[in-house]
Parts: structure tokens; sequence; C-alpha cells
């Protein structure tokens, strides 16, 4: 019998650094490539893998827990002269803004440290002209098949299914189907063994994402219409246009409840990657609700509500948050670890009595986000990076000296929101684990407690024979066991998942405004080029921490 092997390089027993290599006879792959975000980083453990051996590369989405390790295969020759890296497209255009964002913080924590980096701006290039984006597709690539199928956690996500003699392992990817925008999760084919993602593995049921979404806009809303400023920290890429999303669907609603023009503003990465969005808003890549909204409306902006705007100079970021101004601002670093939303929390501590600090994501242990949350006593002190303040800051030099400094901020504005995650929980895991139906299921991206406890739950749910947590670098032989997928029934769960595809007449106007968009995007990427070698891409980024 020919192998069929994966080893975890990364990505088991933990959240983060997410990378399997699979060997297939004499071909070696890999799914995702990620890096940890904790300090320092940590890379997926690549060694043993020689100089050329990988002879391709699949990602499931950009996340920087997925992609971040990329430039490290490079920058050590691991991957093979004629290596593809396979991402669908929105998760290519994603990529291309993550990676250098993550090269600008490896320069500065490398600087910082005096430590030579091991990773450059050519390993970013050379990795971006790797990339063969497809959609969610099946193929076939040297010695095996492969298929992506939307995974709905965040733009261009996908699973991916990967087959060779009569033997098919499925990579759950992050599960979502928690998004205004996205679709559903596509039904994924049978497979023999099945790498779960268990990030939420302990937590049976999340709030429902509609509750969420309204307790949120009520904070928001109810502050901003009594003139207190409102700071929502966030995960740059997919988070933030979920949170603009909400606002633009009830904007009517909040100039009702305030006097004036409401005012909301965002800043950093997500303005640059606010393009991708609207590039990509068609059915393949985005749900039903918000491309029907963007056809009937004709809105080429759906993601933006119109009184939301975008500071482009430091004095108007300085003007924002002098006392008299009381925006709703959405700004990147979801757990306040560095660059705008640091920035932004020091000034409201600095200018206001009053305010609210809106947490919707995950605060991770060690973050300035999770000791603000667990301060007790009426103010917190806490040690942030960002830009300096006012007065400090020098507009005449292309140096943005991010300072550690210290913050006081009163512990009653702090609100936590949950259900926001765009991660699924383990019922819809265990949904997704019926679907695919495997002799085995290995469970991957997730802290030990969660997994154990899905194991334990999907031990009592499921068919599977073995049920385990995945070990570092501990091969998971995949064997034949479950009846090969036949060609009609494969016809079945494709036709499934494109059924209301139908979006009507206006399809050609969308694309037509789309190729325009395309162009837009590749603008945007020349403009990147620009911003880094011109060593500026890091006052427009900054600080991003993905979500997992
Ligand atoms: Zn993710």
């Amino acid at each position: 019998m020919s192998d069929f092997t994966v080893v975890p390089r990364g990505g088991a027993e933990e959240v983060g650094r997410s990378c399997y290599h699979l060997q297939v006879d004499d071909h070696d792959y890999l799914v995702d490539c990620g890096l940890k975000q904790s300090a320092p980083p940590e890379y997926p453990i690549l060694r043993g893998v020689d100089p050329g051996q990988i002879d391709a590369v699949f990602i499931t989405h950009a996340h920087i827990d997925h992609i971040g390790g990329l430039p490290i295969a490079e920058h050590q020759d691991l991957l093979a002269d004629d290596t593809s890296i396979f991402m669908t497209r929105p998760t290519n255009a994603l990529a291309s803004i993550l990676l250098h964002d993550s090269l600008q913080i490896h320069k500065q924590e490398t600087a910082e440290l005096n430590q030579p980096q091991q990773f450059t701006a050519t390993d970013v290039k050379r990795v971006l002209a790797r990339v063969t984006s497809v959609g969610y597709d099946r193929d076939h690539h040297l010695n095996i098949t492969y298929e992506f199928g939307d995974a709905a956690h965040l733009l261009g996500s996908a699973w991916l299914a990967i087959e060779h003699a009569d033997r098919r392992v499925v990579f759950s990817g992050d599960l979502g189907g928690r998004s205004a925008h996205l679709g559903d999760i596509d039904h994924p084919p049978k497979a023999d063994e099945l790498l779960l993602e268990s990030t939420y593995g302990d937590t049976m049921q999340h709030r429902s994402f509609t509750d969420a979404r309204t307790e949120l806009y009520r904070q928001a809303k109810q502050a901003h219409a009594s003139g207190i400023p409102v700071l929502i920290p966030t995960f740059a890429v997919g988070r933030a246009q979920e949170i603009l999303q909400i606002f633009r669907e009830r904007e009517p609603d909040l100039r009702d409840a305030v006097d004036g023009e409401p005012s909301i503003v965002y800043d950093g990465m997500i303005t640059e990657s606010m393009p991708v969005y609207e590039v990509f808003c068609q059915d393949a890549f985005m749900g039903e609700s918000i491309l029907n909204y963007r056809i009937n409306s004709g809105d080429v902006e759906p993601f933006t509500p119109e009184c939301a705007w975008t500071p482009d100079t430091m004095d108007e970021r300085e003007r924002l948050l002098t006392g008299n101004e009381a925006p709703i601002i959405i700004a990147p670093s979801g757990m306040l670890t560095g660059g705008w939303s640091p920035y932004y929390l020091r000034d409201l501590g600095q200018h206001y009595d009053e305010a609210r600090v809106l947490f919707i994501g995950y605060q991770a242990e060690g973050t300035p986000g999770r000791q603000l949350l667990d301060a007790v006593g009426d103010v917190a002190d806490l040690r942030v990076t960002a830009l300096p303040a006012g007065e400090e800051y020098d507009p005449t030099t292309d140096e943005f000296a991010f300072q550690e400094q210290e913050i006081r901020i009163p512990t009653e504005w702090m609100r936590e929101i949950g259900g926001m995650s765009g991660h699924a929980a383990a019922n819809d895991l265990l949904a997704f684990a019926r679907e695919a139906d495997p002799q085995g299921i290995s469970l991957i991206h997730g802290p030990p407690s969660a997994a154990a406890h899905l194991r334990e739950y999907l031990s009592g749910n499921t068919d599977a024979k073995t049920i385990q947590v995945a070990q570092r670098l501990e091969p998971i032989e995949i064997e034949s066991g479950s009846d090969a997928e036949t060609e009609s029934e494969r016809k079945n769960r494709v036709e499934h998942a494109a059924s209301g595809s139908d979006s009507g007449t206006d399809v050609e106007q969308l694309l037509q405004r789309q190729d325009q968009l395309e162009a837009e995007l590749e603008a945007i990427r020349t403009d990147i080029e620009r911003l880094v070698e011109a060593n500026r891409w890091q006052i427009l980024t900054i600080g991003i921490i993905t979500e997992p």
C-alpha cells in the first residue's frame, strides 16, 4: 500500500502555527504554515525537512496563524523551485496584506531584541509569487486530488480534502458559520480521516449571533447618543467588517438616536482590507444576503455606513479625541497589544471622564485586553505600545517610534460582549464531523482542555473508530475505511452547495463593477509595495493580531 501520512508540525495541542505535513508516496505537501503570535513568536517545527522537499502547499485561510510561517519555509529553501501555493482568490488578496504586516512586526521585534531577522521582504515577495489562486473547486496536482469548500470563517476561508488512491483526508481549517456576510459551511465529502479544529471544543453552543450583534449595537448607540466616546478594539480583517456592517444596517436608527451627524471612525488595516471585501463581494465567496443587498441597493461599499470615515493624517487623529468629540472608533489590535487601539485608548484616558470600551473578541492571557478585564478596583494601570502622544510625535520624519507607555483607564468603561466569535462551537463541529463521517478523527487547533472536551463529546456522538487529540510530530496514517464517495454522491453534494447562487439579472452589472474593483485591488497591491519600500507601511497597519 502506498504511503499516505500527515505529520503535525504545529497547530497540535495548541492554537497557532498550524502546519500539517502530508507525505504521499514520494511527494511532500504542507497544509497551512502559520505562526503563533506569542512572545517570542513560534514557527512550525520544520527540522528534518530537506531543502526543496515540499512539492506544494495548500492554505485554508489568510489568518496569520495559518500563513505566517510561509516566509520562514521560503527563507529556509524548503520549497522546490516550482512549488505552488494553492489558496482561494480572496485568501490570496488578504495574504498579501497580512504577510506584509507580519513582516513589519517581525522587523520591529527583531530590531528591539537586536536579533537577526528570520525572514525578509524578499521571502514575502517570493511566497506571493508562488500563489496559484483558485475557487471552491476540485482539481488534481501531482499525485493527489484536492478540493476546497467554504468554511465560512473568514472571507475566502476553506476546508480542504486531499485524495490519493482510494483514501481521503479532510482538513476542517477553521470552521465558522457565524457571520452576517459569509455563506454557510459547504458539505464536506466523506473522509477516512478528519483533522478537525477544536478552538471552542469546550463550548457546546455559542450565544445567538443575532443577539450578540444587537447587543453590540445597543451599547454603542446608547453611549453615542449620550455623547460618550466608544472604542471597539477588533481584529482588522473580518471582524472589523462584521462590525461596520452592523452599523451600516442600522444607520437610519443611529441617525434618529443622536443629535446631529453620527460619527464612526475606522483606522489602520481595516481601511487597507476594505477594498478586498468590496472586490470579492460576489456569490462564490460572500453570503447571499449581502450580495442581494449590494445588487438591489447598488451600494458598492456594503461594509461601510455613510457616516463612517477614516482619518488620513495624525492631525486628524489628534483632533478626534480632544474631549469635545465623541465618536465610535473601530480600531485594529483586538487585544490592545499594539497599534491603533492602544493609541486611541490612551487618548481616551487622557481627555475623557467617561468612555466605553467594547471587547468583542477573545482576550488571551498576558495581553493588555485581558489585564483590563481582570483588573480589580476603579482603575487599571497598564503598559501598552502606542505612538507617542501629540507634541511628541514628529511628522517630519518617517519614523513612527512606537513606545511602551503607562496608561491608566477606569475599569467601569469596560464591557465584554460575548458571542461575536468567528469559530464554530462544539455542536457545529459535531455536525461537520458527522457529514465527513470518518473512520478516524484527529483534533487540532485547540487549547488542550477544549480538545479533550470535544474528544469526549464526539466519542459518544459519531461513528468514528478512533478519536484522538493530534500530537506534535506524531504521524497520522490515512487508512482506507469509509466507502469512497460515488460520483453521484459528489454531484449531489456540490449541487446542493451551488443552489441559491442565481442572483438575478443584475449579475452582469455586478461583474462589471467587479472588474473595476479588481483593477483597484491591483492598484492597492502596488501601493502596498510602494509603502513597504518607503518604510511607511507600518503607520497604516501596525499591531494587528489576527483572530486564530
Ligand atoms: Zn482563522
